[in-house]
């Protein structure tokens, strides 16, 4: 009664999921799913994981890199203009060895700096105190290379090889730098906020994750997650702390989601909705009569 054995036509069959508990091992939940995959997990594995709600030290200690990043800037600065012009070995070197470490205390900043925001989401009451709190570390890589380069480009005096090499390795650490610390999906408190209040409201408050999925679920029995065997389960904050900042779409709606559905009082009055629905009950029904048969 539990599944119906997939005729490979393609029909939809009841399939039962396991929920076990990955610390205990125990069984924690059991639902029965309607579907036409073939590869639903049967045992899924559920990891409980708190929310931590406390950056830590990322943001001193992004700061602190900050300010490391910059000396290295002017260091570059102080090769290519002759200032240090008696160090060791190919002075060249020098200025690229300094716009590396340069360039690798921004990126781990700016990498620190997204994390704390993610984990303690600065508020959006103020629009430009939180674009600045938001993008900080896409704001500091420019801090940390465009003054040398302007410097190098208007060095009237410089030898024209080191100039060519400086700039353009300088405005590659420029783009590597902003790329990977701009905050693509920024986050407020606001946001928070109104993404617990949904999940308390259409489902337990629990949300799942796989993974290497980018979204969280309010749905363990959704289909985008369906033939994962494990899942990550825990409030907004604990998703959102492991980079899920986005609500799965399919959580929301009718289809494969009909626990959801009910908690949610029926509400959803769009039409793909509406159709979902109606064909969910044609094939479940059309199951229980194969179930009956055999
Ligand atoms: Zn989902």
């Amino acid at each position: 009664m539990a599944e119906t054995k997939s005729d490979g036509t393609g029909k939809k069959r009841k399939v039962e999921r396991r929920f076990i508990d990955a610390k205990t091992g125990e069984e924690i939940g059991k639902s029965t799913v309607v579907t036409n995959a073939d590869d639903v997990a049967r045992e899924v594995t559920i990891h409980k994981v708190t929310a931590k709600g406390d950056p830590g030290k990322r943001r001193p200690i992004a700061i602190a890199l900050w300010v490391l990043a910059i000396v290295f800037e002017v260091l570059a600065w102080l090769v290519f203009n002759g200032t240090l012009a008696n160090l060791p070995g190919k002075l060249v070197i020098w200025l690229v060895a300094f716009i590396v470490l340069d360039l690798i205390c921004v990126v781990v900043a700016g990498q620190l700096w997204k994390q704390a925001n993610h984990i303690d989401p600065p508020s959006e009451a103020n629009k430009a105190e939180f674009f600045l709190k938001s993008q900080l570390g896409a704001i500091l890589s420019a801090v940390a290379f465009v003054p040398v380069i302007i410097l190098m480009l208007t060095d009237k005096e410089a030898d024209s090889q080191t100039k060519k090499i400086g700039t353009i390795a300088a405005a590659i650490a420029l783009v590597i730098g902003m790329g990977t610390s701009i905050d693509f999906h920024p986050v407020s408190e606001e946001d928070l906020t109104t993404m617990e209040e949904t999940a308390i409201e259409l489902g337990t408050g629990t949300v799942y994750w796989t993974p290497f999925g980018h979204k969280y679920h309010l749905n363990p029995d959704c289909q985008a997650i369906i033939n994962s065997t494990d899942i990550y389960s825990g409030d907004v904050q604990a998703a959102f702390e492991a980079g899920r900042t986005d609500p799965c779409k399919f959580c929301a709606k009718a289809s494969g989601s009909d626990v959801l559905n009910e908690l949610a009082g029926n509400t959803a009055t769009e039409d793909d909705t509406a159709s979902d629905e109606a064909e969910a009950t044609d094939d479940a029904t059309e199951t229980e009569e194969v179930d009956e048969a055999a």
